[in-house]
């Protein structure tokens, strides 16, 4: 007989392992160096790369191509950058560091004074070492970005600045990776792909999301997962105008209320309402869509001094930081997995819990302890409309403590499975249990 697929909860604690972390850091390290914008060979590479470790499909969407109110952008390219003084030195450097670059910047090759050259600046004052990420897609510009530092030092005069860069028909790339599961409802987990060398924003959700998709890849789904690796905005806008059918199938892309459960549970971590100024949670939250998809991060975009800087870098993020978002992440899509709907088969009153060994001998204790008190409240609420995520939300108790609590009870013929409503019927609920052990 074959040995049954591992679920995955038992993901969690081997995704804590140091060789996780170091693994994902591993992957963000062979990234950072990649000039990424929302099209061209950077992102196509990083895709590439990916396709290493999971089997990533690469779209390619020609320029021109109209979604909803929006069109694919010219494809940027760009080879070398500079800013020289008048003894030819570099002073500002593309092969130094990518975000030197205002990215999507048109070709130039000047020579400029520096008054005029001032315009073209962007600097950060307040942190005066950084370099700040900017870009200008939507309007053809040039620029560099450089500490606010070296702008001070700079000396009246001429300067030579060029952009090697193309902006030219072409197209945009993204990855897609579908993972079927018992159901084709889908839970989706979309990354943004687009930022040059940032290591926490942006490449610390690719390097998870590409870990998720490898992890899950031989577990038991009930579930269908569909990964997305895509430039920010643009390409979530692009791949939902190409996939309207598709999206309908998405059920949860990190469900808010489960995020907000399970994260409680994990401690450190806080949940904020959706805003419109987000990741591209704003795309897949729009009216047309309104699909239950959530953010998940570690620390909020624009709340870290290191954001959109060159501070945000490989010193920045930690391998054990990386390890714990991914249980996080597999926490929460355990408790979507494990979820279940149950039948309380003694309805009539409380069965008694003593008599079959499940509750303390001893009465009259001022508290009951955590798995009593799940046992009571599921023998309360399994009237086949409450789900034990909403049984953990309304009793505060850890899913895991339910899910542990739900089991005994079941041994003991208290509580029967049914069918959960979000699932499709014809799933055989015995073939999910007996794949549980
Ligand atoms: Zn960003």
């Amino acid at each position: 007989m074959k040995s049954p697929l591992r679920l995955v909860s038992e993901l969690i604690p081997l995704s804590r392992g140091e060789s996780t972390g170091r693994e994902l850091y591993e992957l963000i390290k062979e990234l950072f160096p990649i000039c990424r914008s929302i099209t061209g060979e950077g992102l196509r590479s990083t895709l590439r790369i990916l396709q290493k470790h999971i089997p990533l499909t690469l779209e390619e969407i020609p320029t021109g191509t109209p979604a909803f109110d929006w069109t694919v952008p010219k494809e940027w390219n760009i080879r070398d950058a500079y800013i020289k003084n008048s003894s030819g030195e570099r002073i500002v450097d593309f092969q130094k560091s990518n975000l030197c670059v205002l990215n999507y910047s048109i070709p130039v090759n000047r020579k400029i004074s520096l008054d005029e050259l001032r315009a073209h600046l962007f600097t950060l004052p307040e942190q005066p070492e950084a370099i700040p990420y900017r870009t200008s897609y939507y309007r053809e510009a040039w620029g560099f970005c450089l500490p606010h530092r070296l702008l001070e030092s700079l000396a009246p005069g001429e300067y030579q600045v060029q952009i090697d860069s193309t902006l030219a028909a072409g197209h945009l790339s993204y990855g897609e990776l579908l993972l079927p599961g018992e159901s084709d409802e889908e839970i989706l987990i979309s990354a943004h792909a687009c930022h040059p060398s940032l290591a926490n924003d942006n490449l610390s959700g690719v390097a998870v999301a590409a870990f998720l998709a490898r992890s899950l890849a031989d577990v038991h789904r009930r579930y269908s997962y569909r990964f997305l690796f895509l430039p920010g905005t643009i390409g979530s806008i692009v791949w939902l105008s190409r996939n309207q059918q598709s999206a309908s199938r998405i059920s949860h892309g990190l469900v808010l209320a489960c995020i907000w459960h399970v994260l409680k549970h994990l401690g450190s971590q806080n949940v904020r309402d959706f805003s419109p100024y987000g990741y591209d949670e704003r795309q897949y939250c729009s009216p047309g869509f309104n699909l239950s998809v959530g953010c998940l991060s570690r620390t909020p975009h624009g709340q870290f001094p290191e954001y959109h800087t060159s501070e945000d870098n490989l010193d920045f993020v930690r391998p054990d930081a990386l390890a714990d978002s991914c249980a996080c992440v597999l926490s929460i899509l355990a408790a979507l997995e494990e979820n279940q709907t149950y039948r309380n088969r003694n309805p009539m009153c409380e069965p008694q819990l003593g008599r079959r060994g499940l509750y303390r001998q001893l009465g009259g204790l001022r508290d009951a302890g955590q798995l009593e008190m799940a046992m009571l409240w599921l023998l309360n609420l399994s009237d086949e409309t409450h789900s034990v995520i909403d049984i953990a939300e309304r009793s505060n108790l850890p899913f895991d403590c339910l899910r542990t609590a739900a089991a005994t009870l079941r041994e003991n013929g208290l509580l029967e499975a049914v069918v959960p409503r979000t699932m499709k019927s014809d799933v055989s609920l015995d073939s999910i249990a007996g794949n549980r052990r």
